[in-house]
């Protein structure tokens, strides 16, 4: 992992820098990549997607909360979003994290938050995503899924290629909705592949693998190379485009997402909202420095 890359998840992971941040408003060019800090705006974003022909998961941002005030809050944002895309009709559902909702603080809690969000949004038809953090919360996570997907049947996760384990995985949950990611966290050596090429390689692998044997899929990436070689796959094993989906951030390759959605592929835009946005716009710019762009651009626009 280069300098820049380590600065920035450094600074992702920093509590007084990210707990600041809340009272700043979007700035250093996050509001490129981040669809406002309401619901109201998040919804009209939402609804310009929409009218582009893409579908959205919407994430309230927030993560690492160790508060159960803050979390409780979170939850309510939440259930206001699941109404708020019931209401509107919105083509629409929801990806939260774990750790938003109290997992750090105890397992039983996060559950009881988790199964008030997943209940009404069954009500309503809606799916709900568990996106996948750092490997401390990881088996947690699935545990949770595990343990709601008893009850409740529009759940579905995150597959991360660059951990070894998923191979396993993914063939353990291939019935579930899954979305195949190269994986965005610090990780070591003993848990995950470091080497870019390995981790494309593992990436391409369990997306092949789950659109052969797996419910619904969607690859979430922005890399071209793996998108033209999904587009081959699917064609050469007849793979009808509704049991897969591409996604991508909010904000990022306009042009390419529009095209997606020209060639008559499922599209859905991840779309992120809210105040506590500091921690998700620096992964950003770990993963890619070019992002720095829209630091640049914002800073020099003033
Ligand atoms: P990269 O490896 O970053 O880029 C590969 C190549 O693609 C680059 O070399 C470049 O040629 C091209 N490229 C990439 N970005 C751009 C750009 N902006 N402009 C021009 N060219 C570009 N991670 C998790 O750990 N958990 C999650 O739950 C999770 N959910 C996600 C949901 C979505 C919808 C997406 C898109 C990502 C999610 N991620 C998640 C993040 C993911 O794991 C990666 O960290 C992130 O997507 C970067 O990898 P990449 O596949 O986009 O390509």
């Amino acid at each position: 992992m280069g300098v820049t890359k380590d600065f920035f998840m450094m600074l992702s992971q920093n509590k007084l820098l990210n707990n600041g941040a809340k009272h700043w408003g979007l700035k250093l060019g996050a509001q490129s990549v981040v669809a406002g800090t309401n619901i109201e705006e998040m919804i009209k974003s939402v609804k310009e997607l929409n009218a582009q022909g893409m579908s959205a998961t919407i994430d309230n941002l927030g993560e690492f909360v160790f508060e159960k005030q803050e979390a409780l809050e979170a939850k309510e944002q939440i259930l206001d979003v699941i109404q708020a895309i019931h209401e509107q009709g919105l083509d629409a559902h929801i990806s939260l994290k774990p750790t938003q909702l109290g997992l750090d603080i105890s397992y039983e809690f996060c559950r009881g938050n988790l199964e008030e969000i997943v209940s009404k949004a069954e009500k309503y038809k809606i799916f709900i995503n568990f996106d996948m953090e750092d490997y401390s919360h990881l088996h947690l996570s699935f545990d949770l899924i595990d343990e709601l997907s008893k009850h409740y049947t529009n759940i579905g996760t995150v597959i991360q290629a660059y951990f070894h384990e998923s191979a396993e995985t993914i063939k353990a949950y291939k019935n579930y909705r899954l979305r195949i990611v190269k994986g965005a966290y610090k990780e070591p050596e003993h848990l995950a592949y470091q080497d870019k090429k390995d981790i494309d390689r593992h990436f391409i692998e369990l997306i092949e693998y789950h659109l052969l044997n797996g419910k619904f899929t969607s690859i979430a990436t922005h890399d071209h190379h793996v998108i033209h070689h999904v587009k081959r796959f699917v064609k050469t094993h007849q793979i009808p485009n509704d049991k897969f989906e591409f996604q991508m951030l909010y904000g990022f390759r306009k042009d390419l997402q529009q095209q997606l959605v020209k060639e008559g592929f499922n599209f859905c835009t991840y779309v992120p909202f809210g105040a506590d946005w500091y921690g998700y716009f620096m992964r950003r710019l770990a993963e890619r420095p070019q992002n720095l762009n829209l630091f640049a651009k914002q800073v020099f626009n003033k």
